[in-house]
């Protein structure tokens, strides 16, 4: 049983004996200390995969942004922002956190196909590094405000490079089809519009194609079709400072098998190079990399059903917490913290279940046909859960979200308390 089981965090994640290990910490002890559902986030194995990227950029001009949408707990930002890692941010909600941190705005990218007046002026305010402009409206109303405000608004378009990521329709973001960015074919013009606006200047291009990428190619394909941009904006005198290639690269769920950080940002680096614009400063934006496999989320069994055509197993998380099986038919795996006696009948050792939660809905569920030799009272350990998990946890059944917790080297903090049911409706009242 431990040689076969797949463990996507490794080395961070570990089974010593039956015991599941994140970063030298027992998790079935952090379960029993905080209580059920609690996400348990490696800052070794966050430091561990920021340190990849930033390695491969050997001297080179650049900067690294945290997607912070991906797990934005103010913990896990300042253990980028203390590696010299500035955010990008798609909300002023986020901005908030930067500074709730006390980072630099100064190297945030400003993300988002909807941005309103209020974060607009905020941003300004504090001073972000660049504004990744998804529309010529919004470059329109970001020179007002900019002008109003006595300020320049550096820009960067996001253009939309029209090439296929070959992930989830619901994130692939770099097709004709989708609400991204500025179409290829229209970006040298909005560009020219750009330059003659009064309160905006450009510095950059930069574009999004999509999330869990698990080849090269799509990236390169991207970084062809945005300098050949370069150079047409160039050519009519605007200057492009920065290169964005926005983030995207997947992690193994199962068994995908997506380049290493190092790995990528050596092959663009190349491109560059091969292009004669080696010179060019490059930003990324990784969000998953970085953080879906430091995670795990912890759940207890509640009860066992078994049913004519299926067995039903639930546990005490459910999709208010973790929505990407439910969202995207997301692939998590599942394991015991602590791993039964198989030769124990009351751990129902060869079983099938459904691991579903107990929200009132039928798409509900963690994992599907998983064999899993537990009972009730057993914990289990949700994995690849640091990223798109507890950053898109809802609150609904009334549910109080999970405590988060910190690991790190063999010890651990707790980074988020449990909600409590008080705190869910605080802000309610009634009308009579
Ligand atoms: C979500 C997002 C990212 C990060 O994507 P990952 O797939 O998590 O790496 C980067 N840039 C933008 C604009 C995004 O919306």
């Amino acid at each position: 049983m431990t040689g076969q089981e797949r463990l996507p965090g490794a080395p961070f994640l570990q089974r010593r004996g039956a015991e599941l290990f994140l970063d030298g910490v027992r998790l079935a002890d952090l379960a029993r200390a905080h209580g059920t559902p609690l996400y348990v986030y490696s800052r070794g194995a966050m430091r561990a995969a920021a340190n990849a990227y930033s390695q491969a950029f050997d001297g080179r001009p650049h900067l690294l942004c945290y997607a912070m949408k991906a797990n934005s707990n103010l913990a896990v930002l300042k253990t980028f922002a203390d590696l010299g890692w500035g955010f990008d941010i798609v909300s002023g909600g986020e901005l908030e956190r930067v500074l709730a941190i006390g980072a630099d705005p100064a190297k945030v990218v400003f993300s988002g196909v909807g941005k309103r007046a209020a974060e607009i002026r905020r941003a300004l305010a504090v001073g972000v590094h660049c504004f990744n402009v998804e529309s010529e409206p919004e470059l329109e109303l970001l020179s007002t405000l900019a002008s109003a405000a006595g300020k320049v608004a550096a820009i960067s378009l996001r253009v939309n490079p029209d090439v296929d990521a070959q992930t989830h329709p619901y994130i692939s973001t770099g097709l004709k089809g989708n609400k991204f960015g500025v179409a290829h074919g229209q970006a040298v013009a909005v560009y020219r519009r750009a330059a003659a606006l009064p309160g905006i200047a450009v510095v950059g291009i930069d574009c999004h194609i999509g999330s869990q990428i698990t080849t090269i190619a799509p990236y390169l394909d991207a970084l062809d079709r945005l300098l050949d941009l370069v150079t047409q904006i160039e050519a009519h005198g605007i200057a492009i400072q920065h290169i964005d290639l926005g983030g995207g690269l997947g992690i193994t769920y199962t068994d995908e098998t997506p380049p290493d950080a190092g790995e990528l940002v050596r092959s663009v680096w190349a491109k560059l190079d091969g292009r004669g614009q080696g010179h060019r400063k490059l930003l990324m934006e990784p969000g998953r990399s970085l953080v879906g496999n430091a995670g795990v989320l912890l759940t207890e069994v509640l009860v066992q059903k078994r049913g004519e055509a299926k067995n039903f197993c639930i546990v005490d998380a459910a999709m208010n917490d973790l929505v990407r099986p439910a969202m995207y038919q997301a692939w998590l795996g599942i394991v015991p913290c602590t791993l039964g006696d198989p030769a124990d009948p009351a751990d129902m050792p060869g079983q099938v279940w459904d691991v579903v939660g107990p929200v009132c809905e039928s798409g509900d569920w963690l994992g599907r046909d998983r064999e899993l030799a537990v009972k009730p009272g057993d914990l289990l350990a949700v994995l690849s859960a640091g990223a798109y998990a507890m950053s898109m946890a809802s609150n609904y059944n009334t549910r109080p979200r999970a405590a988060e917790v910190m690991v790190d080297n063999g010890a651990s903090a707790l980074v988020r308390h449990r909600e409590t049911a008080a705190e869910l409706f605080a802000g309610e009242q009634t009308w009579t």
